[in-house]
């Protein structure tokens, strides 16, 4: 973040840089919102008014932030702008103040101590004034949380103990290699719910278990595959 702040009669161009570590409930967008709203402050303060402020600054979303005083993160920022910015005008109607976005802070003179600086107040806590969390870092907090919970939902769903197959009821290769169809129609004859006529007379859909290859009396499973003339070759082959 850096201020070039023009006077109107000296002509001189200055920079101006602040430092402040904010605490560890705030996001960088925080840190970046209250340098501009900060950078307008130290502009405000000064005892000549300059004609002409230009905020440089990487960060294009406290940028925009500037732009509104709407609620949402960074709102008590764009209002103290708001206020220094008043400030401003009312010591000199014409000034011209304008943040412009700089990416990375490059070609700006004093970039390399505004850098130094942000390491200084990063590596010194406690030095900071006391300042509410932020809704920035709530928002990140909340996601967070509910990321971690989700993971852990979805962990205890699926853990190796809870969805580990008992080894009576791993699946037999050849069908579970097999189309879905064929698998469906070994599972239907295994546990008796196939179209015999045994099942289809108990579930009344045929008047007899007859069978109506060979007329036997009851067409069991274990007629079909052991006695039934009419599939002898297949019966062979099993
Ligand atoms: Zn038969």
């Amino acid at each position: 973040m850096v201020v070039i702040a023009q006077g109107l009669t000296a002509r001189r161009v200055s920079w101006a840089g602040a430092k402040a570590h904010m605490g560890n409930n705030q996001e960088a967008y925080d840190a970046e919102c209250a340098a501009l709203a900060h950078a307008l402050e130290l502009a405000a303060q000064r005892n000549r008014t300059p004609e002409r402020v230009t905020i440089f600054s990487d960060a294009q979303a406290a940028i925009r932030r500037m732009a509104s005083d709407e609620p949402g993160p960074g709102q008590q920022y764009a209002i103290q702008a708001r206020k220094h910015i008043a400030t401003l005008r009312r010591a000199r109607p014409v000034i011209t103040i304008e943040i412009r976005w700089c990416p990375a802070r490059k070609g700006i003179a004093g970039n390399e101590k505004a850098d130094e600086r942000a390491k200084e107040a990063a590596g010194r806590p406690g030095t900071h004034r006391r300042l509410l969390q932020s809704l920035a870092n709530v928002k990140r907090a909340i996601s967070e949380k509910k990321w971690v919970e989700s993971r852990q939902w979805a962990g205890g769903r699926t853990s190796k103990t809870k969805y580990r197959m008992p080894k009576s009821q791993k699946p037999d290769s050849a069908v579970a290699g097999s189309s879905k169809r064929l698998a469906s129609r070994f599972y239907q004859i295994k546990n008796g719910h196939y179209l015999t006529g045994e099942y289809l007379n108990w579930t009344k859909n045929r008047s007899t278990p007859q069978c109506w290859w060979c007329r036997y009396r009851t067409q069991t499973r274990a007629h079909l595959f052991k006695e039934c003339p009419e599939w002898k070759p297949q019966q062979k082959i099993l």
